[in-house]
């Protein structure tokens, strides 16, 4: 569904982001991964390469945090590759603590990664994709940006900015054939979760009508698609893979 496309995927070391790269891989993309420390993209590299030795992957590890470093990265991908068809904004952290626990630094940690970071990897690519006749941008936004969460406010209001972000760019691309998504994920087993205790996790799907979790590879099911040419009229969309959570 992907030969031939060339793929940056943000936080693609472990959990969603690793699953959306493994996809994306499997269906003949190219795919740099951006993670936060050397060690853990060495890991997934070893990972990926022992599943398949001709796939096409690379890492690198700018602080995403940081407009200027992120840029230089990004320039290095299009150096490299002479184009940057798909840009998957998928790092992220969330935040359970109660407001009135809450400090200015916590609030702006999640912020400048989840929203300002998402803008900083766009600013670049989206530069590049106009040059060259369009491209597909799909950020990770959340449940919780459509139902709020009762603690970590920060969380949901940097995944709400997400949204607004996502369906604004939507509107002002077009015109490049630039197409921007989001995939709004219900709780999935990744590490975070998988690492609760059952009564936990049981307590959690009983509220999910589906009746149970969703895996990372269901949600990396979503980034195949929107990023294939199966979504070519397809943009400015936030596409729920919660199992009806939020309903
Ligand atoms: P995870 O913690 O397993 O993975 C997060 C990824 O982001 C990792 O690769 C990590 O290295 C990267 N990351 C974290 N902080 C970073 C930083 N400062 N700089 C660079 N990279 C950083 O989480 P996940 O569950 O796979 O989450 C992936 C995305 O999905 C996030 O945006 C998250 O908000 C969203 N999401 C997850 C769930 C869920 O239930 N797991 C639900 C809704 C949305």
């Amino acid at each position: 569904m992907l030969k031939g496309k060339v793929a940056i995927v943000t936080g693609g070391t472990r959990g969603i982001g690793f699953e959306i790269v493994r996809k994306y891989l499997a269906n003949g993309a190219k795919v740099v991964l951006f993670g936060s420390r050397q060690e853990t993209v060495d890991k997934a590299l070893k990972k990926l390469h022992e599943e398949n030795s001709l796939w096409e992957v690379e890492g690198m590890c700018p602080k995403l945090t940081d407009a200027k470093e992120i840029e230089e990265a990004i320039n290095k991908v299009q150096e490299k590759y002479k184009k940057i068809d798909i840009l998957v904004n998928n790092a992220g952290i969330s935040q359970s603590t109660p407001l009135y626990d809450y400090t200015a630094e916590e609030f702006d940690k999640v912020i400048d990664l989840n929203i300002k970071a998402v803008f900083y990897a766009i600013l670049p690519t989206a530069k590049i994709m106009r040059k060259q006749g369009g491209g597909c941008i799909i950020n990770t936004s959340s449940m919780v940006s459509i139902s709020g969460q009762p603690a970590g406010v920060g969380y949901p209001a940097s995944k709400f900015a997400v949204n607004g972000l996502t369906i604004s760019l939507a509107r002002e691309l077009g015109k490049d054939n630039i197409r921007v998504n989001a995939v709004a994920p219900g709780v999935t087993k990744t590490d975070m979760v998988a690492a609760l205790p059952e009564q936990t996790v049981q307590a959690i799907s009983a509220r999910i009508p589906l009746g149970r979790t969703g895996e990372p590879q269901e949600v990396a099911d979503a980034f195949l698609y929107l990023a294939s040419d199966m979504a070519s009229y397809v943009t400015g969309e936030i596409l729920s893979v919660d199992g009806a959570s939020k309903a």
